[in-house]
């Protein structure tokens, strides 16, 4: 079924798809996660689909330790129920044995039917108890009936947030910055975040389980990425409030989503001029080399990330690019009001999937450029239209001001190949 409705936030027509989807699964998450949360391991309870998966995404992990596997639940009845629970722990004890740097387990669900009638919440309590104070540990589901790929990082930032710790009595007003980021981009934002004069800044998730950040009414949390939906509730539900931003995508987003941060702090203009003129000002210089190749491109995003509509917002204002389709797989109105402000009037917005018709009208726009999964890309390569996978979105530091232009060259690098091609 699909149908054009009025959006209530702004007045874009948004078209509402169901049909068949080409999303990966949220266990997709692991492969940025287990890098951020250092001492953290990411044991995928699924079938060998879910361990090919997870192998091949993450292949580049082969000589290193990897903080993820996945514990095969093969085939059997609900008799056999307690001997899978039996052999969960038992795989658990023998991991923890082998690495005690292990401070947070994840337990992360999946769709085979074996996986779904085992509890792994009650599992996840009682190997909690045996491990405890050594090992928490936690679970959520990546199930691809559940989620799509970057879902599975909300479904793990939802699961951390009953155990962060409550604030300090007579605590302050913090800063919590919400989604995963690259410690590189980490780094700066808290540097100018603190060059601001807003000096209690944490992220989530944190670098080690032994720093969460404490939470309370006295947390303002800004979301770093679109696709925090059950995180964010979880957060309110512990007194935290969010602040209203766009998301710190190019030049223009990352000096509205400090600016949201300054206002909520009561910095004073002249104080956040001074810590952003400058990175604003290179990060302007280095997007000009690129909007002189993307100006004037059109471009189509399939729903896959829920980065759609930042990006879009970026490229047709900071990249001058024309928004021939923007598909979201969910759009969070509240999350992304100050986003949809942003962009043209007019512009065509969808919601959901029904690959086929989304396909239709992509061949019929004849864009330069498709964003969308790596199911995709091929198909629509072979039939001449240049694409973008945006998983690499999730792989390649783009926030902030000193990633901005790097942001610009990934879009721009797949039409200078299709130029180089034609030469
Ligand atoms: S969780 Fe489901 S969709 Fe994801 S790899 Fe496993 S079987 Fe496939």
């Amino acid at each position: 079924m699909s149908g054009a409705a009025a959006l209530g936030c702004g007045d874009a027509p948004v078209l509402r798809e169901r049909g068949q989807r080409e999303v990966f699964c949220g266990l997709t998450g692991i492969i940025w996660l287990h890098r951020k949360i250092q001492d953290a391991f990411f044991l995928v309870v699924g079938s060998r689909t879910c361990a090919h998966l997870i192998q091949s995404a993450a292949g580049v992990m082969i000589f290193a330790e990897p903080r993820f596997a996945t514990a095969i639940i093969d085939e059997r009845d609900l008799a056999g129920m307690a001997d899978a629970n039996d052999e969960l722990d038992r795989v658990v004890d023998q991991l923890l044995a082998r690495r005690p740097e292990i401070r947070l387990l994840f337990l992360v669900g999946s769709c085979p039917s074996e996986v779904i009638k085992l509890d792994l919440s009650r599992a996840a309590e009682r190997l909690s108890a045996t491990h405890m104070p050594q090992v928490r540990v936690l679970n959520y589901s990546g199930s691809g009936i559940e989620t799509t790929f970057t879902q599975g990082e909300d479904a793990c930032l939802a699961s951390l947030v009953p155990i962060l710790p409550r604030e300090a009595p007579g605590a302050g007003s913090s800063l919590l910055v919400v989604g995963a980021l690259a410690e590189v981009v980490e780094d700066q934002l808290r540097r100018l975040l603190e060059g601001m004069g807003i000096a209690d800044v944490r992220f989530m998730p944190p670098r080690s389980a032994l720093a969460l950040p404490p939470v309370g009414p006295n947390t303002r949390y800004l979301l770093a990425q679109p696709f925090l939906a059950d995180t964010a509730r979880a957060l309110e539900a512990r007194g935290a409030v969010r602040i209203p931003a766009p998301f710190p995508l190019g030049a223009e987003g990352t000096t509205a989503w400090l600016q949201a941060a300054a206002s909520a702090f009561g910095v004073a203009p002249e104080r956040f001029d001074d810590a952003t003129r400058a990175p604003l000002g290179r990060a302007r210089q280095a997007l000009a080399r690129h909007r002189e190749q993307l100006a004037g491109k059109s471009i189509f995003f399939f729903p896959d990330s829920q980065l759609e509509i930042p990006l879009a917002r970026f490229l047709q204002r900071e990249m001058d690019m024309r928004l021939v389709e923007v598909g979201t797989p969910y759009l969070h109105r509240q999350h992304l009001a100050e986003e949809l402000a942003m962009l043209p009037a007019g512009t065509a917005l969808s919601e959901g999937q029904n690959v086929d018709r989304q396909l239709d009208r992509a061949r019929a726009a004849r864009p330069d450029l498709v964003v969308c999964g790596l199911g995709l890309a091929n198909p629509l390569e072979a039939e001449g239209i240049g694409t973008k996978w945006s998983i690499e979105l999730l792989f390649t530091p783009i926030q902030g001001y000193d990633q901005a232009a790097d942001l610009a060259e990934l879009f721009a690098r797949p039409l200078n190949r299709r130029l180089r091609l034609r030469v």
